[in-house]
C-alpha cells in the first residue's frame, strides 16, 4: 500500500455528522461531537499521565464499555498504536504478549487492576482518563493509512498467539469492503456484543467512524437482552459467532423485527442445521470467513445464496481476492490464500512466521477449502487438524457439524487417533445434555456420513478444552488423549 493520508478520522466524522449518535449502551449515549470531545480530553489526560514519554505501542485491557471506546480513540489521537489485550488470558499468556510488544504501559478497566498490576508494566486505570489534570498536545490533521492502528493477537487455536499488525489502511479497506457488500444506510445501528479487543468488535468501531453509524454496545452476550433488541427494531445489524447464534435460535419464537437486515456470522464453522433453521425463521444470516490477519471478514455470503450455497462462506469482498493453493480446477481442495488491502503486512517480530505465511502478497491462511464453479468458497477446516484415514481426507468440522445435529449433543470435538490399519481414524469427544449411548450417536453419524468419516471412538466428557476466544482446542484434546486423561471417561 502506498503512503496515503486521509483527514483525521475522528475529527472528520465529528465535523461531518456531529449530532448523529456514535455509540449507545444501556447507561449512556454519545454523539460524534461528544465522542470527539471526550476522546480529546482523555487524550490530554493520558498525555499527562505518560509524562512526556510516548511509546509506539500501548496496551489496552478493556471491557465493552463506552469509556473503553473513548480510551481507544484517545490512544489513537495521541499517535500510538493500541495493543488489544484479551483479559480472559492468564497472567503467563499476557506476560508473553507484554514482552513480545515491549509494552511499558497498559490502560486497564478498574476490574482488571489486579491482573494488570501483575504484569511488568505501569498500569493506568481507565478512570484516570476521565478525571484529573490535562496536558494539551497538537492533534494530527491526518490519518496515515500506513501507520499501525492496532495489534491483535491471534486466538492461539493452532499454536501460540501471534501479534498481528493492523494498519489504518487495513481497517479502512475492511470497512469499505464490508459496505460495498452490505451497503450502508443512515438508519443503520450495529449491535456489538462481541469483544472490542477482537477484530469482530473492533471492526464495528472503525465502521462507526467511517460510515457515521451508531454502535449499540452490550457489555456481554446476554441472550435475553439481545433477543429483545433484535425483536424491537432498535438495531439493523449484529455480529455473532456460531455459539451466540445457536443460543439466539433457541429462543427466537416467531422471528425478529424486519429492521434487522444483517446477522453477520463469523469466527468459525457453522453447522448446517443451524443455517437451515435461520433460513426457516427468516433470519438474514450473512455467513462470513475471516481472521485477525484480514482485519475482519474477507469472504461473505449474502442471504440470497444461503440456501443454494448452504455452507459456503461466499465470495471475496470487492477489494480482496482468494485462491486455493495448487488447485487447477474448481472443487479441488487446498490451502486457502487471500490477498487485499485489508490483509496484514505481517506479524510483529516473527520473521519465520512472516516468511512462511506470505508469498507474492498472498497470505497462507492455514485453512483448507475449495471454490465451486461460480467462485463460492467452502471452508473445510484447519490444515493442521486434517485427518487422513486410509488415504481419504476427513475434516473434523464436517463430522462435528453432524454430531451437533444429533439431539442431545451440545458440544463436539473430533480429532484423529492413530490406527494400525487406516493410519488415522476419527475420534469424537462429546458433551451431552442427557445420558446418551454410543449407539445413538453412531446411528446419527451413519445416517449422514460415509463410514470412514464416522468416529471409531466416542468419549463423553464434561467439557471441551477451549481458548480465551471460546474456540475448541483440538490440539489440547490430542495432548490430553495422549496423556491418557480420557481413559476413564
Ligand atoms: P491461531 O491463528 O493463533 O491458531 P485463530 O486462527 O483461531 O488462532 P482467529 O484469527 O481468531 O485466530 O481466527 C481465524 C480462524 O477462524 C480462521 O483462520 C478459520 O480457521 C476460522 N474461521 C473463521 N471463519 C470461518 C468460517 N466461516 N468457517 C470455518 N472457519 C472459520
Ligand atoms: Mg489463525
Amino acid at each position: 500500500m502506498t503512503t496515503e493520508m486521509l483527514p483525521n478520522w475522528l475529527k472528520q466524522r465529528a465535523f461531518l455528522t456531529p449530532d448523529r449518535t456514535a455509540v449507545s449502551s444501556d447507561e449512556r449515549s454519545l454523539t460524534f461531537r461528544e465522542l470527539d470531545h471526550e476522546a480529546e480530553e482523555a487524550a490530554q489526560r493520558l498525555n499527562r499521565l505518560l509524562d512526556g514519554t510516548k511509546p509506539a505501542f500501548i496496551g489496552l485491557m478493556i471491557k465493552n464499555r463506552i469509556e473503553s471506546i473513548i480510551a481507544v480513540h484517545a490512544v489513537h489521537q495521541l499517535g500510538m498504536a493500541a495493543v488489544m489485550l484479551n483479559h480472559r488470558l492468564g497472567a503467563g499468556e499476557l506476560t508473553f504478549q507484554v514482552r513480545d510488544m515491549a509494552l511499558t504501559h497498559v490502560i486497564h478497566d478498574e476490574d482488571f487492576a489486579e491482573k494488570a498490576n501483575s504484569l511488568e508494566v505501569e498500569g493506568i486505570s481507565l478512570s484516570l482518563l476521565f478525571t484529573g489534570d490535562k496536558r494539551p498536545y497538537a492533534p494530527k490533521d491526518h490519518t496515515n493509512l500506513d501507520d499501525t492502528c492496532t495489534v491483535m493477537y491471534t486466538s492461539g487455536t493452532t499454536g501460540s498467539p501471534k501479534g498481528v499488525l493492523q494498519t489504518y489502511g487495513n481497517h479502512w479497506w475492511s470497512a469499505i469492503g464490508s459496505s460495498l457488500n452490505l451497503g450502508t444506510s443512515e438508519k443503520d445501528v450495529w449491535l456489538c456484543a462481541v469483544p472490542l479487543f477482537h477484530i469482530s468488535g473492533f471492526s464495528i468501531l472503525m465502521r462507526s467512524i467511517i460510515y457515521g453509524m451508531e454502535v449499540r454496545l452490550h457489555a456481554s452476550f446476554d441472550e435475553d437482552a439481545i433477543d429483545l433488541e433484535l425483536k424491537s427494531g432498535r438495531v439493523t445489524i449484529i455480529s455473532v459467532v456460531t455459539n451466540m447464534l445457536q443460543r439466539l435460535m433457541g429462543r427466537i419464537g416467531d422471528g425478529y423485527h424486519e429492521n434487522l437486515r444483517c446477522v453477520l456470522l463469523g469466527g468459525g464453522p457453522a453447522p448446517l442445521p443451524l443455517l437451515q433453521a435461520c433460513k426457516d425463521k427468516g433470519v438474514p444470516v450473512f455467513q462470513s470467513y475471516g481472521m485477525t490477519e484480514t482485519s475482519s471478514q474477507i469472504v461473505t455470503l449474502s442471504p440470497e445464496y444461503s440456501l443454494s450455497k448452504l455452507g459456503s462462506a461466499g465470495k471475496p469482498l470487492f477489494p480482496s481476492q482468494l485462491k486455493i493453493k495448487g488447485a487447477a480446477a474448481p472443487l479441488e481442495e487446498g490451502e486457502i490464500m487471500v490477498k487485499g488491502p485489508n490483509v496484514t503486512m505481517g506479524y510483529h517480530e516473527r520473521p519465520e512466521a512472516n516468511e512462511k505465511s506470505f508469498e507474492d502478497g498472498w497470505l497462507f491462511t492455514g485453512d483448507i477449502g475449495y471454490v465451486d464453479e461460480e467462485g463460492f468458497l467452502y471452508v473445510l477446516d484447519r490444515r493442521s487438524d486434517l485427518i487422513i484415514s486410509g488415504g481419504e481426507n476427513v475434516y473434523p468440522a464436517e463430522v462435528e457439524s453432524v454430531l451437533l445435529g444429533i439431539p442431545g449433543v451440545t458440544e463436539a470435538g473430533v480429532i484423529g487417533m492413530d490406527d494400525p490399519v487406516w493410519g488415522q481414524v476419527p475420534c469424537a469427544f462429546l458433551v451431552t445434555d442427557r445420558p446418551m449411548t454410543e449407539e445413538e450417536i453412531m446411528k446419527g453419524c451413519k445416517a449422514a456420513l460415509a463410514s470412514y468419516k464416522c468416529p471409531k471412538k466416542i468419549v463423553f466428557v464434561g467439557e471441551l478444552p477451549r481458548n480465551a476466544s471460546n474456540k475448541l482446542l483440538r490440539r489440547v484434546l490430542k495432548e490430553n488423549m495422549l496423556k491418557g486423561i480420557y481413559d476413564e471417561a
